[in-house]
């Protein structure tokens, strides 16, 4: 390995020397709370979360907060949205549908583990946004969708994985399950007694579902 071809972290801009360092804090912050996936936390390191977030609460985005994103809705905490991608069990080469995009930051997660997301949002507003937010962090590989994400995204069905940032009502939805591939996962918050994270899997026309941690997340509201 010649020397020059190593750039020493001095030579680059401050603002990517920043994003390094309080990616690599997060990241072990999040490996503090149960992360193992070495791809996932690469992921969480990589993705700028500064720039899915508004303006005014830039110097919050690297923490492993929620915070608001408008519309009355809030990007989910980096350690939720780590252990959901780990749950996914994402090797490279999925195809994968996220349902409820909201500032974009788990869809663009989720495009760093596999081959291509589609992510539904119903605020039009917000989808737009997420697109200023994908187009800003470089990532190109998440085709956005304005829609019920109750009702999956049938045009570019079957999906490996399926991932919900709002709660179903009591099951998870029959087209979200109907949409998965043959080997496929399907993860989505459900409202029961509490609210619980449940992960279906499919084999040829079997389903299987475990029901998971608690969680709290935002009700998925049908058109
Ligand atoms: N994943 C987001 C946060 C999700 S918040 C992020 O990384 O920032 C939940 C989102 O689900 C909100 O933006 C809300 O508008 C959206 N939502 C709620 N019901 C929906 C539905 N039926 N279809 C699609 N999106 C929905």
């Amino acid at each position: 390995m010649g020397r020059q071809a190593t750039v020493s972290s001095r030579d680059l801009p401050e603002e990517i020397r920043g994003r390094r360092r309080t990616g690599d804090r997060l990241a072990e912050d999040l490996a503090s709370a149960g992360v193992r996936d070495h791809r996932v936390l690469a992921a969480v390191r990589e993705v700028p979360r500064d720039l899915f977030v508004p303006d005014h609460l830039r110097h919050l985005a690297w923490h492993d907060t929620p915070l608001p994103i408008g519309a009355g809705q809030t990007i989910s905490a980096p350690h939720v949205v780590a252990l959901m991608c780990e749950l996914l069990e994402l090797s490279g080469d999925e195809r994968v549908l996220d349902v409820g995009t909201g500032s974009g930051y788990h869809a663009a997660l989720l495009s760093r583990l596999s081959h291509h997301v589609w992510s539904i949002e119903r605020e039009p507003e917000l989808s737009r946004q997420a697109q200023d937010n994908l187009d800003a962090a470089r990532i190109k590989n998440v085709t956005l969708i304005v829609g019920d994400g109750t009702r999956g995204h049938l045009e570019a069905a079957p999906y490996d994985a399926i991932n919900a940032a709002a709660a179903a009502s009591g099951a998870p939805p029959t087209d979200l399950e109907g949409q998965l591939a043959s080997g496929g996962r399907l993860l989505v918050p459900v409202d029961g007694y509490d609210q619980r994270l449940v992960l279906t899997r499919r084999t040829g026309d079997d389903l299987t579902r475990r029901v998971l941690d608690p969680v709290s997340f935002v009700p998925l509201r049908p058109d």
